[in-house]
């Protein structure tokens, strides 16, 4: 009997991972992917002899021992060559008061610190030292994902629950509200700031508590060739495994009989056909386009009436003959003057530093890049318009950004040899994500709860797998696994994982 297919929607780390674990599976395989090469919103690309990073700031779960460690293994990217040990949090400085606060990764010593800069908020600084600290030391890299919700039966859950039991009071009352809210009642403003910033301030506290402790934890590491290696490590591994991959590749309709799906059409009007189809790429694409608005269901439909979209960003990179050795890889920088743009004003930037590998540049050089959230409607209207006017935003506000980073770094203008700017429509063009929206919907506390189902209503036999069902590289990595864990189920198969 021949082996039964699965077709895998888009190459980014899901699809490249339900594309290996088909394959471990015995199921024959094809990922069709729109852009040229793998990796989705983990890319990296050249500009002279710089390159440029635009996506996963850090990673979790780099050492053996973890559940999200052995899962690297399986998809062949647990090299310790792939990962730089973080060596702090990062750094909160503020441009008009003089003031930079180094976050360290220690939760006591960050503690002490937040204490002796402010004696007043020692109360809400000891809670949160002992959430962390309850956090400390336990696995959580996977969020305990392992298994897809349709398949964790009651006592799984209840199992999880006593495994977790002493974490329960931070994940309720106070600790589910968002750090904005928490840090509210703080005397000094300035930390609380910064303690906003850990995250987002919209994000939930509870999170936070969970980033700390995995940093804490000496679990936070930076992937010392950039994001697309990473994902051209696992697409190694998929065609080690003798997956097929075809680039260019856009599919344009999911081909449906009787409520089943069969198959995919592509934009060049290629047909292809398989038992299962497992969508990776864009949610709000996949249901209303690919399957016409036919299988949106309640839940889902209700999700985009109502969720915030993740924000989409400007990110500016420059490529300088200066290696910033001594600074911090991230950095929050409270600009003195806000910048402007349409009707937004952004008073914080996100500053990456990538002086910890010469993956980016060659010798004595490195790369720094600025990111803000902004709007997607803003860069739309402005990209319909027409290139020019498009263009020199770009430039004006790359232009404005060398200004304010010449407030910290003097002379840094003179050092620049590449200049890099990517909008939130370079990230639709590219992933052709949502309204450029970086990591499907945003992180909030109502999207933690509401588990988005792998499945859509009245469909069967396809399965959603991406950063729309489960965040971040760990979420998205485990979704592509557990639609494969689906479809064996569908099966009634036991399901195989394999390091070799
Ligand atoms: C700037 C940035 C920083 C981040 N930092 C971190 C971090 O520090 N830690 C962390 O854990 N996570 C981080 N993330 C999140 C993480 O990188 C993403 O969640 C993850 O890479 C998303 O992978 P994905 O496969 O779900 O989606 P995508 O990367 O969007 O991949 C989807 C793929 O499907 C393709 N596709 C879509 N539609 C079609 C179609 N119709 N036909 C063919 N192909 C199609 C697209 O071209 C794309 O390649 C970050 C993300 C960004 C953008």
């Amino acid at each position: 009997m021949s082996a039964k297919k699965v077709i895998i929607i888009g190459a980014g780390l899901a699809g490249l991972s339900a594309g290996c674990y088909s394959r471990m599976n015995g199921y024959d395989t094809c990922i069709y992917e729109h852009h040229s090469e793998p990796g989705g919103v983990a890319a990296t690309w050249r500009r002279g002899e710089y390159l440029i990073d635009g996506g996963i700031h850090f990673m979790m779960g780099y050492k053996n021992g973890t559940d999200l460690f052995n899962i690297y293994r399986q998809l062949g990217v647990a090299d310790p060559a792939n990962f730089v040990p973080a060596k702090s949090y990062g750094s909160f400085i503020d441009i008009e008061q003089g003031r930079q606060f180094d976050i360290p990764l220690n939760i006591s010593e960050l503690a002490l610190d937040m204490k002796m800069l402010s004696p007043a908020d020692a109360p809400l600084i000891d809670d949160l030292a002992t959430a962390v600290g309850a956090f400390s030391c336990k696995d959580l890299t996977t969020y305990g994902q392992i298994n897809p919700p349709e398949l964790t039966s009651g006592l799984d859950r209840l199992t999880t629950i006593w495994k977790m039991r002493g974490l329960f009071k931070y994940m309720s009352g106070k600790y589910t509200r968002s750090m904005e809210e928490y840090t509210s009642g703080m005397q000094n403003r300035w930390l609380a700031d910064c303690l906003n910033n850990l995250f987002t301030p919209q994000s939930p506290v509870w999170f936070v508590i969970m980033l700390l402790a995995i940093a804490g934890d000496g679990q936070i590491s930076y992937l010392s060739k950039g994001c697309k290696d990473f994902a051209l490590q696992i697409e190694k591994r998929y065609k080690d495994l003798n997956g097929e991959i075809i680039y260019s590749a856009t599919v344009e309709q999911i081909l449906v009989n009787n409520d089943c799906a069969i198959g995919v059409r592509l934009t060049d009007g290629t047909e292809d056909f398989a038992d299962y189809i497992i969508s990776a790429g864009d949610i709000h694409n996949t249901v209303f386009h690919l399957l016409d608005g036919k299988y949106i269901g309640k839940k889902l439909q209700n999700k985009f009436d109502t969720y915030e979209l993740s924000p989409p960003y400007f990110a500016a990179s420059f490529g300088v003959k200066h290696t910033f050795e001594n600074e911090n890889v991230f950095n929050t920088i409270v600009l003195k003057q806000p910048l402007r743009i349409g009707k937004r004003e952004i008073h914080q930037i996100f500053v990456r530093i990538f002086n910890y590998s010469n993956h980016f540049a060659p010798e004595g050089k490195s790369v720094i890049q600025a990111e803000f959230e902004t709007d997607w409607d803003y860069w739309d209207n402005l990209w319909q318009t027409g290139k020019e006017k498009y263009t020199a935003e770009k430039e004006r506000l790359a232009s404005e950004i060398l200004t304010h980073l010449e407030m910290l770094y003097f002379g840094l203008s003179q050092l620049v040899e590449v200049t890099d700017i990517a909008t939130p429509c370079t990230l639709n063009r590219y992933t052709l994500n949502y309204k450029g929206a970086p990591e499907g919907w945003r992180i909030n506390l109502q999207n933690f709860k509401e588990e988005t189902r792998r499945t859509l209503e009245g469909l069967s036999n396809l399965y959603l797998a991406g950063h729309w069902v489960s965040g971040g590289v760990p979420g998205v990595i485990l979704s592509g696994r557990q639609a494969v864990q689906l479809i064996c189920a569908k099966e009634k198969k036991p399901f195989f994982t394999r390091t070799t």
